[in-house]
């Protein structure tokens, strides 16, 4: 078995649509990014990744790279799902935390849940999203942006 642990923050940013966990979620914002913005599918990339010890996103698909500005966030994650299960791991689970002080994530929790299961092609029933607010502390409590934590483990 091996763990791996991503981090991400975004900035909320005007005209832009929210995408978070490869869902749209109706919201004032979006968040700034080379990207689509989806900051929990860039920690969750970032866990597969590091239980792997294979790098980062930022490795993979430098913000550098013009060819991938806008890409989809799901396409990342999808192209590092690949690459553990080509070095011959499964992904045994996978547990989040959102943090914010909107949008409210627990209305969303199982939609989530589901789209982030599709995506790591594993059960529904080994994927966990928690949202939480940061009680009105710091840069996320002002509401300047989400942050995600993710925590992947993998089997050899
Ligand atoms: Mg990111």
């Amino acid at each position: 078995m091996r763990v791996g642990l991503g981090f991400d923050v975004h900035a909320f940013i005007e005209g832009r649509k929210l995408v978070l966990g490869g869902l749209t979620i109706p919201f004032q914002k979006g968040l700034r990014g080379h990207s689509d913005g989806d900051v929990l599918l860039h920690a969750i990339s970032d866990a597969i990744l590091g239980a792997a010890a294979d790098g980062d996103i930022g490795l993979h698909f430098p913000d550098t790279d013009e060819s991938i500005k806008g890409i989809e966030s799901e396409k990342i994650l999808t192209h590092v799902v690949g690459r553990v299960r080509t070095k011959g791991f499964a992904i045994v689970n996978m547990d989040a935390v959102v943090i914010c002080e909107e949008p409210r994530i627990a209305p969303y929790r199982d939609r989530l849940r589901e789209r982030i299961a599709s995506l790591l092609s594993i059960d529904m029933e080994r994927v966990s999203i928690k949202g939480k607010t940061s009680e009105g502390l710091g840069y996320l409590g002002e509401g300047q942006g989400i942050a995600a934590y993710a925590v992947c483990l993998l089997a050899e």
